[in-house]
């Protein structure tokens, strides 16, 4: 497909909408894919990448940091507490705040670092029990929560389950993130981007379809 099109795609999807275009900032997926793919998409001009792995992006993030300026980089992936530390240094933006001891320990680091990423709490709007992230009736005490330790919310973050409709999902988000004053709309992927931009994404992770198959999706990396 291509960053172009995706580009494009993500306009039009703005204009149906009714939005400003630009209000939905694209996340270029980049978790496992070989490195000349992402230096196409770094030489045509985007900087804002989206990682699942710490280990992964540590290896290859800090040389393309360097030599593309004004590099933006989401984790995405969910966080362990041992690479908290690492991730911190690495990642301008968290989208997968999903459990309070994270949190805790996040309030911690972001305190004795002074670095503070715009932070999103992945919300499980499927109930899902694979699946991380905090169940829809317990996120406004979670939200609180991060709150009254000191943490700034940007917003929040969903994976709808596979196979079935996302679109209740994208607006189950809207109304928790509406109800808790948070602005940001972390939600939207290469099958579903457009279906989120019209329910108010803010932050759409498109992979594949920029970027094309990923090799082993979930193995390398970790
Ligand atoms: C891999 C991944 C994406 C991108 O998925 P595509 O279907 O390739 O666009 C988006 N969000 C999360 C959380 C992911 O793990």
């Amino acid at each position: 497909m291509g960053l172009e099109q995706i580009k494009s795609r993500i306009a039009a999807a703005e204009a149906a909408a009714g939005r400003a275009k630009g209000e939905a900032r694209l996340i270029a997926v980049s978790k496992v894919q070989p490195a000349e793919r992402v230096e196409a998409v770094l030489q045509s001009g985007h900087r804002v990448f989206g990682e699942n792995y710490v280990q992964e992006a540590a290896g290859k993030w800090p040389d393309w940091r360097a030599g593309y300026p004004g590099v933006e980089l989401h984790m995405i992936g969910p966080l362990q507490t041992n690479k908290l530390k690492l991730a911190l240094e690495l990642f301008d933006a968290i989208h997968t705040l999903d459990r309070p001891s994270l949190a805790g320990k996040l309030a911690r680091q972001v305190q004795s670092s002074g670095k503070c990423p715009q932070l999103f709490v992945q919300v499980n709007t499927g109930a899902e029990p694979q699946k991380a992230g905090i169940l829809p009736e317990a996120a406004d005490a979670f939200v609180a929560e991060c709150r009254a330790m000191d943490l700034a919310l940007t917003g929040l973050m969903c994976i709808p389950p596979d196979g079935h409709d996302p679109v209740p999902h994208f607006r189950a988000l809207r109304e928790i993130a509406a109800r808790n004053g948070l602005a940001g709309l972390s939600m939207g992927m290469s099958a579903d981007f457009e279906a989120a931009i019209a329910q108010g994404a803010t932050h759409i992770r498109v992979g594949s379809a920029i970027f094309g198959d990923r090799l082993s999706r979930d193995t390398a990396g970790r």
